[in-house]
C-alpha cells in the first residue's frame, strides 16, 4: 500500500473519508488540522500563533507544518502507507514533501482531489460537528454521517461540537486560500501523472466507492 493524500476545497468530506479509508486498509489517517490542534495544547507562543490563524481560516506557516508532517510520517505506523488529510496545501508545502519523500527512498502514491463547488460546500459546513476527543466528524444534514444519538460521538461517546472556524465569512476566507494556494499543487501532482479527481458532491458511498477503485488499480 502506498500513501493516499486526499486533497479538497473546505468541507469536501476528507476528515470523513479518511477515517473510512484508514480503518479498511489499516493504515494511519495523518490529519493536518488534528496535528495542529495538538500543538496548540502546548499553550506556548507558537500554540497560540497557530490558534489565530486557525480561527481566521488562514494557513498556517510552511514551516510548522511541514516539520509537524515530517516527523508524524516518519514514525513506525506510517511505514506501510498512510492517508495524509490537509497537506500539501500550497506549491511550497507540495515541493518540500516530494523531497522528503525522495530522500527517504519512498513513494509518492496518488493524490486524490475531492471537488465540490462553493455553495454546496458552503450548505455542508452549517451542519457539520465533530468530536474533540477522537476527532470524528459528522454531518447533521446528512442522513449517511449524522450521529446516531444527537450531540454525541458514535465512536467515544465524547460531546459532539462546530469548529470555531465553520462560520460563514471564514469559510468564505478557507474556500478563497483553497482557491489561491492549493489549486496550483493539483496542477502540479497532475503533471506528474498521479492525479486522480472525484465529484464529492455525490452522496458518501458513492465518494467512498470511487476512491477504492482508484486505489485497487493505481496503488496497491
Ligand atoms: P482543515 O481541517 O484541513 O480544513 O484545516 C483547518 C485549518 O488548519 C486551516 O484553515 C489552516 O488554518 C490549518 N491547516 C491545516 N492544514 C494546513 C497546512 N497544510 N498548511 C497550513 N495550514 C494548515
Amino acid at each position: 500500500m502506498k500513501s493516499i493524500i486526499l486533497i479538497a476545497p473546505p468541507s469536501a468530506g476528507k476528515g470523513t473519508i479518511s477515517n473510512i479509508l484508514s480503518e479498511e486498509y489499516s493504515i494511519p489517517h495523518i490529519s493536518t488540522s488534528a496535528l495542529l490542534v495538538s500543538a496548540i495544547e502546548a499553550g506556548d507562543e507558537q500554540g497560540n500563533y497557530i490558534k489565530k490563524q486557525m480561527n481566521l481560516g488562514n494557513l498556517v506557516s510552511d514551516d510548522i507544518i511541514i516539520s509537524l508532517v515530517e516527523n508524524r510520517i516518519m514514525q513506525d505506523d506510517c511505514s506501510n502507507g498512510y492517508i495524509l488529510d490537509g497537506f500539501p496545501r500550497n506549491l511550497k508545502q507540495a515541493k518540500s514533501y516530494d523531497d522528503f519523500i525522495i530522500k527517504n527512498n519512498r513513494n509518492l502514491g496518488i493524490v486524490v482531489l475531492l471537488d465540490i463547488d462553493r455553495e454546496q460546500a458552503k450548505k455542508r459546513i452549517l451542519g457539520r460537528v465533530s468530536c474533540s476527543n477522537c476527532g470524528a466528524v459528522y454531518n447533521i444534514y446528512s442522513k449517511d454521517t449524522r450521529p446516531r444519538i444527537v450531540g454525541i460521538c458514535d465512536k467515544c461517546g465524547s460531546t459532539l461540537s462546530r469548529r470555531e472556524d465553520d462560520k460563514e465569512d471564514i469559510f468564505d476566507n478557507r474556500f478563497d486560500t483553497y482557491l489561491k494556494d492549493t489549486k496550483p499543487v493539483l496542477e502540479h501532482y497532475e503533471k506528474k501523472g498521479i492525479l486522480y479527481k472525484i465529484d464529492s458532491s455525490q452522496e458518501l458511498s458513492k465518494v467512498i466507492e470511487q476512491v477504492e477503485r482508484i486505489i485497487k488499480e493505481k496503488n496497491d
